[in-house]
């Protein structure tokens, strides 16, 4: 199916142009336009400047989210948080998002060939990442309920922050491994073993905090670390 011709300005687009970013960015054009006429703010005599155009655009549209410190935890490494961003926002290219884009591909999930594949199933009703989760909590000594409720994990007020950062970090990291495993299923035909993929986790967050963690620790965390084998 031809994509849709979008209209930029005085340009009517096609091809990439009219994807889903490149939509996102002409909203944007188009809300910052409305704040002024030439060079003044609308209906007042003061200069306008993009850099304060876009502080007012931020001002208006921006919406604190809940899972933003899950994503953008320091302890994460950078390629968990972007496929945990992606996660957040149902944006990985799943089965499911393929069919409906008009691809065929087949729908059953790579991990466990038993259901559809989609956002829900892969990170929490698949048999695969269930076995990481439980290994997760094998580790962590954390329940798999509290492990899947993220926002829970950040008001466990008897856990330290750097405690509940590095555990935060380990579920997005398992996230992330999920999603791995799941483009190799697809890629090379066969399913890692999650046992091997929560090790990986375990060895990125040691490093991580032997990394980004800066002055000394307390006693219990210390203690939390050296008995989760982080140090
Ligand atoms: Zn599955």
């Amino acid at each position: 199916m031809r994509p849709k011709p979008t209209t930029i300005g005085r340009f009517l687009v096609t091809g990439p142009y009219s994807s889903w970013a490149w939509r996102k960015i002409c909203e944007v054009k188009k809300r910052l336009k409305l704040g002024y006429i030439a060079d003044k703010w609308r209906g007042t005599d003061e200069d306008y400047t993009i850099s304060d155009g876009y502080k007012w655009l931020l001002s208006e549209t921006t919406q604190k989210v809940s899972w933003a410190r899950i994503v953008w935890n320091r302890y994460n490494l950078p390629k968990w948080s972007f496929i945990m961003w992606l996660i957040k926002h149902q944006m990985l290219l799943t089965l499911d998002r393929l069919k409906k884009m008009g691809l065929d591909v087949p729908t059953d999930c790579y991990l466990c060939g038993v259901e559809a594949e989609t956002h829900m199933h892969l990170f929490r009703t698949c048999t695969f990442s269930k076995r990481c989760f439980q290994l997760l909590y094998s580790w962590l000594q954390i329940p798999v309920d509290i492990l899947l409720d993220t926002d829970c994990i950040l008001k466990i007020r008897r856990l330290s922050i750097l405690v509940r950062q590095v555990i935060l970090a380990a579920i997005v990291g398992v996230h992330y491994g999920v999603w791995q495993s799941r483009n190799i299923g697809r890629v090379e035909g066969y399913v890692t073993n999650p046992t091997h993929l929560v090790r990986l986790v375990q060895v990125d967050c040691r490093r991580r905090v032997a990394s980004e963690f800066k002055g000394s620790m307390t006693n219990f965390d210390k203690t939390w670390c050296r008995d989760h084998g982080l140090i």
